[in-house]
C-alpha cells in the first residue's frame, strides 16, 4: 500500500471517483505548449470568393479533443457543459461562506445582526494573523476538492480551486503585496512531490498579479496531523515548526503578506506560520485558503 493510500483513510471523504477519461499527460502538455498564434493555412474556400477567417488550430484541436474527452466535474466526474466546472449536485453541497462573518476568523455567522463583527472565538483568544477567508466551509465536495487535490497531484485542479479563491479573497488580495504558500517539509514534499498550497498560491499570484515567494519559510519540523489534540498541545506540536529562509528577512520587511492554505482546520497552523512571518518583519499577515472547518 502506498503511503498516500494509507494517509487519505484518515480523512474519508466518501466516495470520489476519477473524472471520465481524463486527458493523458503527454496530450496535456503538448496542448498547453500549442502556440496560440498559430493559424492553419487559408481555406481554400477563399479563392471561390467566401472570406472566411482562419480556424485558430489550437481551438480545432480542443473543440475535436472535447468531442473525444468531455469536460468532467471537477469533484465527481459526471459530465458538465464546460471543463473546470462542478456539477449541479456537487454544486448544491458546497457552502459558501459569504457575509455576515467573523472580520478576523472568517468563521460565518448563522444570523446577521449588522456592523462589523468578531465571533466569540476571535474575542476570547485574538489569531496572530489579522483576517483569514476561506471560499467554502469543509465538507460536502469541498472537501472532496481538497483530498484531490492533496493526494491526486492534479494541477488543473488548483487552476480552478485558486481562481475561487481570488474572487473569495479579493479584499485580502487588494491590501497584499507578497504571497507565501505554507511549506511542506521537504521530507513530505519529496514523498508527496506535490506541496497542493504552492500550487494554489502559484494560480492566485497569476490571477491577481501580486508577487509570490515559495522560498520564504522553511517548515523545520514534521509535525503531526492536529486532528484531537488540546489547544496547548497544537501550539507544542507547532511550535518552532517555521522559519524564515536565509537572507528572506530583506524581501520581507513591511511587507503585507497574504499566506495561503488549501484548508483552515483549527487555525493553529495559520498561527505559527503568521507568527514566524511577523518576527521576521512583515507588516501584516492574513491568510486565504479554499476550505475551512466550520463548527456549528
Ligand atoms: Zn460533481
Amino acid at each position: 500500500m502506498s503511503g498516500s493510500h494509507k494517509q487519505a483513510e484518515h480523512h474519508p471523504v466518501g466516495e470520489v471517483p476519477e473524472p471520465n477519461r481524463p486527458l493523458p499527460a503527454p496530450l496535456r502538455s503538448r496542448l498547453a505548449a500549442w502556440p496560440r498564434s498559430f493559424k492553419l493555412p487559408r481555406l481554400p474556400l477563399a479563392r471561390a470568393g467566401l472570406n472566411l477567417p482562419r480556424p485558430d488550430a489550437a481551438r480545432l484541436l480542443r473543440a475535436g479533443l472535447s468531442l473525444i474527452y468531455p469536460p468532467s466535474c471537477i469533484a465527481c466526474g459526471a459530465a458538465v457543459d464546460r471543463p473546470q466546472a462542478l456539477c449541479p449536485e456537487c454544486w448544491s453541497t458546497i457552502r459558501f461562506i459569504e457575509r455576515p462573518f467573523c472580520e478576523r476568523l472568517g468563521t460565518p455567522f448563522a444570523l446577521d445582526i449588522g456592523g462589523t463583527l468578531h465571533s466569540p472565538a476571535a474575542i476570547a483568544e485574538p489569531p496572530v494573523f489579522q483576517r483569514a477567508r476561506a471560499v467554502a466551509a469543509y465538507d460536502g465536495a469541498a472537501r472532496a476538492l481538497v483530498h484531490k487535490l492533496k493526494y491526486n497531484d492534479r494541477t488543473e485542479l488548483a487552476e480552478a480551486l485558486g481562481r475561487m479563491m481570488v474572487r473569495a479573497g479579493s479584499e485580502l488580495l487588494a491590501e497584499a503585496d507578497l504571497i507565501v504558500p505554507v511549506p511542506l517539509h521537504r521530507w513530505r514534499l519529496w514523498r508527496r512531490r506535490f506541496n497542493q498550497a504552492a500550487a494554489l498560491a502559484q494560480v492566485v499570484s497569476h490571477h491577481s498579479g501580486i508577487a509570490c515567494d515559495m522560498q520564504m519559510l522553511r517548515r523545520v519540523k514534521i509535525t503531526r496531523s492536529q486532528v484531537g489534540l488540546t489547544r496547548s498541545q497544537r501550539r507544542d506540536n507547532l511550535s518552532g515548526a517555521f522559519r524564515m529562509a536565509e537572507g528572506a528577512r530583506l524581501r520581507l520587511a513591511q511587507k503585507r503578506v497574504l499566506v495561503i492554505d488549501d484548508v483552515i482546520t483549527t487555525g493553529s497552523t495559520a498561527n505559527a506560520v503568521a507568527r514566524a512571518l511577523m518576527r521576521g518583519g512583515a507588516k501584516t499577515v492574513d491568510v486565504l485558503s479554499f476550505a475551512r472547518v466550520v463548527t456549528e
